[in-house]
């Protein structure tokens, strides 16, 4: 059994069959707004195109036929993940404050204006107008602009900006529960936390649909698998007692049953509809961010509001006492465990390529450990499970090496699907 970074289970089972036809078928409330602030809204980074739209079910898709010699880019990314959950902790250091918003797992880009809403609304009860956000990768600018929004003055201070930390090498889409706690390690408020960032997070990217560019949107994503859904690998077990290094997939937190209510539900593909290669296949509706418009996006906005950044590196906490601010957000990722010294990191890393955009076959898969997302900025081929470890795949693993090997294996598993196809639909 494999789950995607969104949480989604499939099989691990070999091909037996060809089928399918291509082309027929609140903590952040009044309390925390300072008075007279301008609220900073949503914008479009550049006018002109259209969003691209998704196909309309049981219309023709066009099928991609990935190739290793189409690759532009390999990223590696290390997931920050602590078992207890993210850190939102408050310290101080020195005469500062210092309110910390990181080790948010394969889940930050999912949950990061819900957990920027919760951090901001502990920051606003310092009655301090004047923050410091340590960090500009998606937590870090996700929290400067929420603290804009409420109406404080913000700089932010981090070694690279958005583009190119290591939030843009993730996969990018609706992922809110992906390796974000182990069950038993996280506190017992900590399920109740996580729904209300998600909730926040899934509310306010719903702002950032239908704007030139398409800095978010949706797109329909399938599901394959070569055995039907119902008769997968039986579940194991949870260990005992996991601590702060999960032992088996299972001891991962779920939480996603929680959202059920405003995220769209898979759907089974009936087989006259199916044109894949593959006898089983779902289809559900997924939030993807376009890393370049809406990374461009939140950094405009960020400048627009009067955000001032400064390019700096700090190598210890005690580096935080010279920063002229009292009150810090402190957005580090990974990278706490190093100059934070935090070791209830832990790095579980993960790998995605990226081919030329496909405009034309605006859909995703997933499908014996890999997935495939058509993005504005490229096709993206990721490597989840190909060995059948499930959510345990790169745990402990910090190596930032690409590995072309990994990428051809997933793009061999989508080339191998089309080419099964028939040759019309190519
Ligand atoms: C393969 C893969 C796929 C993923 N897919 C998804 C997904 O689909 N959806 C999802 O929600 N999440 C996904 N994630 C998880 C997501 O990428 C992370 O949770 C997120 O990027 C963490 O963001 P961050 O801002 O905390 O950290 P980072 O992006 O690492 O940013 C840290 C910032 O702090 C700065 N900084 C760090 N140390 C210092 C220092 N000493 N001095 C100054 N500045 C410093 C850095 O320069 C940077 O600006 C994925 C992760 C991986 C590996």
């Amino acid at each position: 059994m494999q789950r995607d970074d969104s949480g989604t289970v499939m099989d691990t089972g070999r091909i037996i069959s060809r089928r399918g036809v291509f082309a027929s078928g609140a903590a952040l409330g009044a309390a925390a707004m300072i008075a007279g602030q301008r609220a900073v809204l949503p914008r479009a980074a550049s006018a002109g195109d259209t969003p691209p739209q998704p196909p309309r079910h049981g219309s023709a898709l066009v099928p991609m036929h990935p190739r290793v010699d189409q690759i532009t880019d390999l990223k590696v990314c290390i997931r920050p993940f602590r078992a207890a959950g993210p850190r939102l902790d408050v310290e101080r250091i020195g005469n500062k404050i210092v309110f910390h918003n990181y080790g948010h797992g394969g889940s930050g880009w999912s949950l990061s204006w819900g957990s920027a809403n919760l951090v901001v609304g502990n920051v606003a009860a310092t009655l301090n107008r004047k923050v410091a956000v340590i960090g500009c990768g998606i937590v870090g600018l996700t929290a400067a602009l929420t603290a804009q929004r409420a109406g404080f003055d913000v700089t932010i201070y981090a070694r690279d900006l958005l583009p190119h930390t290591r939030s843009v090498r993730a996969n990018g889409s609706w992922t809110p529960d992906s390796r974000i706690a182990l069950t038993q390690t996280a506190a017992p408020g900590f399920a109740d936390q996580w729904e209300q960032m998600a909730r926040f997070s899934w509310a306010t990217y719903r702002t950032y649909l239908g704007l030139p560019g398409a800095p978010i949107m949706f797109e329909d994503n399938y599901i394959l698998s070569d055995t039907s859904f119902e008769n997968q690998h039986p579940t194991p077990a949870p260990s005992e007692a996991p601590g702060a290094m999960p032992r088996v997939s299972e001891d991962f937190a779920r939480y996603s049953g929680r959202i059920r209510d405003i995220v769209p539900a898979a759907e089974d593909v009936p087989p006259a509809e199916n044109p894949f290669a593959a006898p089983h296949a779902r289809r559900r509706s997924l939030m993807i961010y376009n890393f370049g418009a809406y990374g461009h996006l939140l950094l405009s906005e960020f400048h627009q509001a009067g955000g001032r950044i400064v390019i700096r590196e700090f190598h210890s906490p005690h580096d935080l006492t010279t920063l002229p601010e009292k009150v810090i957000i402190n957005c580090p990722g990974y990278a706490a465990r190093e100059w934070w010294r935090d070791d209830s990191l832990v790095p579980v890393r993960g790998q995605t390529a990226w081919l030329p955009p496909r405009p034309d076959a605006p859909y995703g898969l997933v499908y014996r450990g890999a997935a495939l997302l058509s993005k504005t900025d490229g096709v993206m081929i990721q490597a989840f499970d190909l060995d059948g470890l499930g959510e345990m795949t790169g745990v402990g693993n910090s190596l930032e090496h690409p590995d072309p090997a990994e990428a051809a294996r997933a793009i061999g598993v989508f080339a191998d699907l089309f080419a099964r196809m028939p040759a019309a639909a190519g």
